[in-house]
């Protein structure tokens, strides 16, 4: 971790030109690298010698951007995916297998809570969903003996329940597991969970990390703090030797780079989500700005959402950094200087008034995405979480007549203009 401020990592960190290099992070447009010696790509294979061989593993591009998000969050090591998808995909696969089990804050992305309720259950591995306000009693009595790590969001996307990581963290560690945090909405600008007790952050970089609707992508940083020796028995994919890399040990090779060797070594290997490395270039663009684009999101979000508060037609607001939301106090401690862009609200009219609104923006758009510079809307139960029914809908904090409104940073008299000839 260098020891800039963030403003300057989102700049500085992850790649250094040496003396006649270019300035800029180049892309590697390169499936493969030479060696001379083949003894030498032996060695590479065999994860005795680090260097690139072939960019499904490792490529420059993607290291250096993976680097700056590492620092950005404070981390030991980190890795680029293909998508965000990806990211909460590996990060627990790297460490359950068939017959264990999983406990995740129950207000969770659309995406998200299909892959860990559905599809992970058909590769034999569960999760208990829980109320992310439940006591600690509730918490804790959600584990069980086969139970490999806790999934939560910062800020859940869309529901906007802010997280209270250290109570999470503190039954995660309890329980000899780690606390896995999908940090996509707060970004590291705005809350850094390793400070509060997370063990690995994931990202959909798509989002405000990319800031432009460019490209899709995701990553996922370890902290380096878990201590995987410390509990061997739930972890043997880390502890035991691995026979597809000649028996090395991860956590006796790697030590705290053990997860995020594994997961680069094992799953890219087998699986190959990879970013490509020209989207990483891209996102690498979205990272310069970064800590000029947040607080500006933060603060439009924050005045649209009282200029809606305020609307007669207006039912409800949620925007955890307007005084008086149900998690103000929560985003207070996590997030002092903001949450995210992204706000919901719902219309006394209920969800066929919602639907006729946002028919009737102009300049916001309705399209399937949040968190970029334009503003735009979407209609979860319409759209991200239609797959979803009333009640499954309800325990991930989304009404039926709930519009996500991810407020960009265009001038917001604009966006309220908009917004105000829709309501009218
Ligand atoms: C969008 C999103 C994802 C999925 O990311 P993709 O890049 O679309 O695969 C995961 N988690 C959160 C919180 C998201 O907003």
């Amino acid at each position: 971790m260098s020891d800039f401020k963030m403003e300057t990592k989102c700049i500085q960190s992850g790649y250094e030109p040496g003396n006649g290099e270019p300035r800029v992070l180049p892309i590697y447009q390169s499936t493969t690298f030479r060696y001379t010696s083949s003894e030498q790509m032996g060695r590479l294979f065999d994860l005795e010698e680090s260097g690139y061989f072939y960019t499904r593993l490792q490529n420059p591009t993607n290291d250096a951007v993976a680097a700056k998000i590492c620092d950005l969050e404070g981390g030991y090591a980190a890795m680029l995916t293909s998508s965000g998808q990806a990211a909460n995909f590996y990060a627990i696969m790297n460490i359950v297998e068939a017959g264990d089990h999983i406990v995740c804050a129950s207000a969770l992305y659309g995406g998200t809570y299909n892959l860990y309720a559905h599809t992970i259950r058909k590769m034999g591995v569960e999760a208990t969903f829980v109320d992310p306000d439940c006591s600690e009693e509730e918490l804790n009595a959600a584990f069980r003996e086969n139970t490999k790590a806790v999934f939560g969001e910062t800020i859940a996307n869309p529901a906007l329940v802010v997280l209270d990581l250290e109570k999470f963290a503190n039954a995660a560690h309890a329980h000899g597991v780690p606390f896995i945090v999908d940090n996509t909405f707060a970004t590291p600008i705005n809350c850094r969970p390793f400070e509060w007790g997370a063990d690995i952050v994931t990202h959909s970089t798509t989002k405000y990390m990319d800031g432009h609707a460019a490209c899709v992508g995701g990553a996922i940083v370890d902290s380096g703090n878990f201590d995987w020796e410390a509990h061997a028995e739930k972890f043997p994919g880390l502890t035991t030797p691995d026979e597809t890399y000649h028996g090395i040990v991860y956590t006796k090779k790697f030590g705290k780079g053990a997860y995020i060797t594994k997961a680069t070594s094992q799953l890219m290997r087998d699986l190959g989500s990879i970013q490509s490395p020209q989207n990483a270039f891209l996102l690498n663009l979205g990272l310069e700005t970064l800590h000029l684009r947040m607080p500006r999101h933060c603060e439009n979000a924050l005045a649209v959402a009282t200029y809606l508060k305020n609307h007669e037609k207006v039912a409800w607001v949620s925007c955890p950094s307007m005084p008086g939301d149900k998690y103000y106090d929560l985003a207070q401690k996590y997030m002092p200087n903001g949450c995210c862009g992204v706000i919901t609200f719902g219309l006394k009219g209920g969800r066929d008034a919602a639907v006729e609104m946002m028919d009737k923006l102009k300049m916001v758009a309705i399209v399937t995405h949040v968190a970029d510079a334009r503003s735009c809307v979407l209609h979860p139960a319409s759209h991200t979480h239609r797959q979803m029914n009333e009640k499954e809908l309800l325990e991930a904090g989304v009404q039926p007549d709930l519009i996500r409104f991810s407020v960009g940073i265009e001038n917001v008299d604009d966006i309220i203009a908009d917004v105000e000839q829709a309501l009218r």
